[in-house]
């Protein structure tokens, strides 16, 4: 059944405004959400679930600006799809969380900046970028290094920048820490716009509060009993993996941060001992985000594909192994910083946390930014100063 067929089936449809800067992409994706968002204005069933409904009940019609607004408010809990009687097999197939998915997805492109870049990893795979960046750096390391000095055991302060030198780690790391955050912020710029709130800055308020929801996980709680992922049993268990992931990221971070504290402010050199804050915030960090994204694996494995979209499932899926990885071989390059193998267990490690950074920008990372953003709307929204569109 086509859209236009399932558009008459579903009621009026609001006409979707397809001008703008952001028209020409993901149409199709687009087109589809606003007649299925438009049967669920009707319905309203599912407002409870998630900020999305809500969100959706302000609007009288959905403009393009308003579709990529609500897609990123959705955590892709699939309440709703469960909840749903237009669910497929009925002709109106309504699937909330696939058609978000979907526009999610286009948008992740589209909003990327600069456009080649986005270009080049929407031509391939994100498993052949990653393993491509991956592959680079290790070739790089052992030119620079030498199979020789690789596999030679290196103890005592600097033991690291004896295998591979420091500037080769500090200036690469640096430049695509640099090129991580100038994408996300040219995007974050690009989204902004894309929802309809240039010249809107948002408030400090709304910050704090879409900040303090982030941290909370709030909207993981799926209404009340938590998510039906991966099937439609509501269960805390997707919090429980998001918050391994999300505070293990944190901690890993805070590490990262003390240790480069340690080193360029205060004179001393890794590896740092084992009751050292780098240290225990680091192994905290890795031990909860290898948990996480192992149980996260596992149940994207497990899930129901009927609600899903394919593209991100791919997207995902990519991503959460890289950072498992790098966690993994964080804590490999910890226990083995000892041995003979430290060279190898350090390039690996530094060569996935790479592919990590030069894919962030264009993957799934890029939801974090993107999420937060219509948080902000949303907190915005219900003070009165992000009013939709359609209202001013
Ligand atoms: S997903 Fe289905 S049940 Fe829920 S609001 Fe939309 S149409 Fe209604
Ligand atoms: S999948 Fe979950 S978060 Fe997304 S719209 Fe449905 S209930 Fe809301």
């Amino acid at each position: 059944m086509s859209t236009t067929e399932r558009a008459a089936i579903g009621g009026a449809v609001a006409p979707l405004d397809t001008r703008g800067p952001a028209a020409g992409s993901g149409a199709g994706a687009f087109a589809e959400a606003a007649r299925q968002l438009t049967v669920c204005n009707a319905c309203r069933y599912c407002e409870g679930y998630c900020a999305v409904y809500p969100a959706l009940e302000l609007r009288r019609a959905l403009s393009r600006g308003d579709v990529t607004y609500l897609a990123n408010l959705c955590h892709d809990c699939r309440a709703c799809y469960y909840a749903c009687m237009y669910a497929p097999p009925h002709e109106f197939g309504i699937n909330i969380p696939q058609a978000l998915a979907e526009v999610r997805h286009a948008g992740y492109q589209r909003h990327a900046r600069p456009r080649a870049g986005a270009g080049l990893f929407a031509a391939m795979p994100e498993a052949l970028a990653a393993g491509a960046v991956a592959a680079v750096v290790v070739g790089l390391a052992l030119w620079l290094v030498g199979p020789a000095r690789m596999l030679t055991a290196q103890r005592g302060a600097g033991a690291f920048y004896r295998i591979v030198p420091y500037w080769a780690i500090v200036i690469p790391g640096l430049a695509l820490c640099c090129y991580w955050l100038g994408v996300w912020a040219a995007g974050a710029r690009v989204f902004w716009r894309d929802i309809e709130m240039r010249g809107r800055a948002p408030s400090a308020g709304a910050a704090m509060g879409a900040a303090w929801d982030v941290l909370v996980l709030r909207w993981l709680r799926g209404g009340g009993p938590g998510c039906p992922y991966p099937d439609e049993h509501p269960s805390r268990t997707r919090a429980l993996l998001h918050s391994l992931v999300f505070y293990g990221f944190l901690a890993a971070t805070a590490s990262t941060t003390i240790a480069a504290i340690d080193q360029d402010l205060l004179g001393r050199l890794p590896p740092y001992a084992l009751t050292s804050a780098p240290v225990i915030l680091g192994t905290a960090g890795g031990v909860a985000m290898i948990l996480g994204t192992v149980g996260m694996l596992i149940a994207k494995g497990r899930s129901d594909r009927q609600p899903a979209s394919g593209a991100m499932t791919g997207m995902e899926f990519v991503f959460v192994l890289t950072l498992g990885l790098a966690s993994l071989t964080g804590l490999l390059t910890l226990a083995l910083r000892s041995t003979g193998v430290l060279g190898p267990a350090l390039v690996i490690h530094l060569a996935i946390v790479a592919a990590l950074f030069v894919t962030a920008p264009y993957g799934k990372f890029v939801h974090a930014i993107y999420r937060y953003l219509a948080l902000v709307r949303r907190r915005m929204e219900q003070d009165g100063d992000g009013r939709p569109a359609a209202e001013l």
